[in-house]
């Protein structure tokens, strides 16, 4: 395993399961410090913090709402006391909720907005003025594929917070930029996490596989696919990479497009 990331310092927001949990593990593996947040589910945090501790890396569990302010920065504040100035950020916590144009729940949409948008505005305004004040830092947002086009049926309101994500990513990048901090996207496909099996029913079931068949490698992802193409992003070899929102999708949204 490269070492691209000792003596770093890193954040990943929603790090207690699924792709959170596998970029966690990750950075940790390459040397950096991380910190796990979480909103709920204290004890799987610590289990990931534990997993780090035995591979004899450096971790802590921290706690918070990405959506509420003050809970981020008490957040940033318990990391910097315990891990030190963070160095790299990934805002990987996100909510998924169905509807589409005409069905979307109103209070279900606000809530995928404060998570999925307003949770990385929070986090960037309490990490960046750190990272301004050193001139380094490294932001990886999770986007989706939702975020890039129609992908699948039924999730409008999460595509438009997704689509959201790509342009602050954008901004972000344009307006750090000059104080030596990059900014990037992922926007996965289907990654096999607790997330996807929350959409995934009797009657969808055949029609996710049939999905999932459409992509040139024919497999859906898994976490570990994101982690990688996370850690290379924030590591020194993604150095004159910025603003750029990559798709990680086994070559889905081509695929879908091509016209033979
Ligand atoms: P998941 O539901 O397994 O994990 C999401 C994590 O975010 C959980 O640990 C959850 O507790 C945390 N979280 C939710 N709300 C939070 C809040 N308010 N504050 C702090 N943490 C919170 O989902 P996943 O599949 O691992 O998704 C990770 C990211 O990747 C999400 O942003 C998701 O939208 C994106 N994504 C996933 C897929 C996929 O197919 N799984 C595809 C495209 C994009």
């Amino acid at each position: 395993m490269l070492r691209r990331l000792d003596h770093r310092v890193a954040l990943v927001t929603g790090g207690s399961r699924g792709i959170g949990r596998a970029i966690c593990l990750r950075l940790a593996r390459e040397g950096a410090a991380v910190a796990v947040n979480y909103r709920a589910e204290a004890a799987a945090a610590a289990a990931v913090v534990e997993a780090i501790e035995k591979d004899g890396g450096r971790a802590m569990a921290v706690q918070a709402d990405v959506s509420r302010r003050t809970e981020v920065d008490a957040m940033v504040a318990r990391v910097a006391a315990g891990l030190g100035p963070i160095d790299i950020l990934v805002n990987n916590a996100g909510i998924l909720g169905r509807g589409t144009s005409l069905t979307m729940d109103e209070a279900e949409f606000d809530r995928m907005m404060a998570v999925n948008v307003k949770g990385i505005v929070h986090v960037v305004q309490a990490v960046a003025p750190g990272m301004i004040a050193r001139r380094a830092g490294t932001i990886v947002n999770l986007s989706s594929l939702a975020g890039l086009g129609t992908a699948v049926a039924n999730t409008t309101p999460y595509a438009a917070t997704k689509a959201a994500v790509i342009s602050l990513t954008k901004r972000q990048a344009f307006e750090l930029g000059p104080d030596g901090i990059r900014v990037n996207a992922i926007c996965p496909g289907y990654v096999k996490t607790e997330m996807l099996a929350s959409i995934e029913n009797a009657e969808n079931r055949e029609q996710l596989r049939a999905l999932n068949a459409k992509a040139m490698l024919g497999r859906i992802g898994v976490p570990d696919d994101i982690a990688g193409v996370c850690a290379f992003l924030v590591s020194d070899d993604a150095s004159f990479m910025t603003a750029q929102a990559l798709a990680v999708d086994g070559g889905r949204m081509d695929f879908l497009t091509a016209s033979a």
